[in-house]
């Protein structure tokens, strides 16, 4: 028998309106794992209810600044301490390497102390006035009630993005977690109360995007909605978002240049591109899935590149040698299939991969596919394929490639290899992309922010500035002078 989760509402486990179920299954050997609640509209109804009441309740609203960053610390230290639970929980859902998640649970702790820390400085200031009778002072406020909704590729991760800054504002909470990984999110909702966050103040509904997420992000009570995923559902929900002059954060696709100039260390390069490509299996929203390399190294590259491919280790994500897991699901393997396919009909030749690798397991597994012979007009590197597809191009100038890594409607993130200290900083600079790595990639920390440019995002995420995303300001007027008012009709 599997475990049969229900949403986790008001500090408890309540069963969806409707009864209704669905599975989650192992995408490595395709056994279900648990079957989770499919939410209604009448299960956000009631998560969001018990967040508003939350949101009033002076347990929390009245809680200090000070307190609520102990409450994130002890989550942060509960997560420590359950760290291996939740990686494997983590790695069963979704393929992730267990030694990636090991990985990513080593810092997520890190995330809500930075968080923690950052829950006593939120603060206004006292602002110039031309009347020195009058004192004018602003004041930041949460926002009230915040929608988060997931994807699968990390949920934890993406999720405490999102929930740490949320709360250390001030703010409530309820999440709608993907529909591919529920579960480790139901289970960090869970810690959340063990922390010792009042009930209501954190609310998981599971289910599905157009179900469960379309609802919370249609409710009247959602005072702002974080979103990370797909570029077109975040077009929706901004749509929405707009028609109530709600504020939302929106983290999206990519389709990023990993740029190899002639001056670079090749053999570090070369190791940046695996990284960046089949790492998750190309499953990252940063993958550097267009790969530009200077004409002079482009041979070099290539082979150094697509020797790595062919060696890299795939199997079960839960073995510690394993370096290559599934693809999260049959929908997504579909999708890895059929854009390779494309490009080849496009004239693209697969240099290595390009279907399912001899695995045992009768998981979603594809190979990591290495593309040649392609160029920016193509779909296939023009559209985010989020698999293990490389398309590595040539280049001759430096004003070549900035054309090339900047024709794209995304701009998520860009890695540049060179050793020339002043063409690092001129790429930094004319890179449309909110993140840029030289010579590394997939660098992150909860103290840098990071915004998606043009149709990867609106709004930021971690760092300072993040705060900002989950607070409004408030100016407050107040008048020290006791006399008469002198005349009503001119202000003062
Ligand atoms: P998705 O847009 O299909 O789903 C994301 C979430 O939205 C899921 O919880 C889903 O149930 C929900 N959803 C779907 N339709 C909805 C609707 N109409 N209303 C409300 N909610 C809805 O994306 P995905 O396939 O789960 O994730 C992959 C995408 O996420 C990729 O495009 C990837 O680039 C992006 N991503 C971006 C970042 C970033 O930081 N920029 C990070 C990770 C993933």
């Amino acid at each position: 028998m599997t475990r049969q989760y229900d949403h986790f509402i008001d500090g408890k486990w309540v069963a969806p309106a409707e009864g209704a179920y669905f599975e989650s299954t192992n995408p490595a050997t395709l056994e279900v794992l648990y079957q989770a609640a499919r939410g209604s509209k009448a299960d956000v109804d009631a998560a969001v209810d018990a967040a508003r009441s939350a949101f009033e309740n002076p347990l929390w609203r009245d809680l200090s600044q000070t307190k609520r960053g102990h409450l994130l610390r002890r989550l942060g230290d509960l997560v420590g301490e359950h760290a291996d639970e939740l990686a494997r929980m983590e790695t069963e859902d979704n393929g992730k390497l267990l030694r990636e998640m090991r990985g990513q649970l080593a810092t997520l702790p890190e995330y809500l102390y930075y968080y923690a820390g950052l829950a006593d400085k939120v603060q206004g200031s006292q602002v110039p006035t031309m009347n020195p009778a009058i004192l004018n002072y602003t004041q930041r406020e949460p926002l009230g009630v915040v929608g988060a909704i997931t994807p699968w590729n990390s949920p934890l991760t993406l999720t405490t993005s999102k929930l740490a800054p949320a709360l250390a504002a001030g703010n409530t909470i309820v999440i709608k977690p993907s529909e591919y990984t529920s579960r480790t999110i139901l289970r960090f909702a869970e810690l959340t109360v063990e922390a010792g966050f009042p009930d209501g103040v954190v609310n998981v509904v599971t289910g599905m995007g157009a179900e469960a997420g379309a609802a919370l992000v249609d409710h009247p009570d959602i005072a702002k909605i974080s979103f990370t995923g797909s570029t077109a559902t975040g077009s929706a929900i901004a749509a929405s978002a707009a028609s109530r002059f709600i504020g939302c954060t929106l983290e999206l696709g990519g389709k990023s240049p990993n740029i190899v100039f002639e001056d670079a260390n090749i053999a570090n390069a070369a190791m940046g591109v695996v990284a960046g490509i089949f790492a998750a299996a190309g499953q990252t929203c940063i993958a550097g899935s267009r790969v530009f390399a200077h004409r002079s190294v482009y041979d070099e590259l290539l082979e150094k590149v697509a020797e790595r491919a062919k060696r890299i280790v795939i199997g079960n994500p839960i073995e510690d040698t394993t370096e290559l897991g599934p693809l999260a699901f049959a929908a997504q393997q579909e999708k890895v299939g059929s854009y390779v396919e494309l490009g080849v009909s496009e004239g693209a030749k697969v240099l290595t991969g390009g279907g399912r690798p001899d695995v045992e397991l009768p998981g979603y597994f594809y190979a990591p596919t290495v593309l040649t012979g392609v160029d920016n007009s193509m779909r296939v590197v023009r559209e985010e394929i989020f698999g293990p597809v490389a398309a590595i191009m040539p280049f001759d100038t430096e004003e070549e490639v900035l054309r090339l890594a900047n024709d794209t409607q995304y701009g998520l993130a860009a890695g540049v290899w060179t050793q020339n200290l002043a063409r690092a900083h001129r790429m930094s600079r004319r890179l449309e992309a909110g993140t840029v790595w030289v010579n590394t990639y997939r660098a992150m920390s909860p103290m840098s922010p990071r915004q998606g440019f043009k149709n990867s995002g609106v709004g930021i995420e971690h760092g300072l500035e993040s705060m900002h995303e989950y607070t409004r300001l408030k100016s407050i007027w107040i008048n020290t002078d006791e006399g008469p008012v002198a005349d009503p009709f001119v202000m003062r």
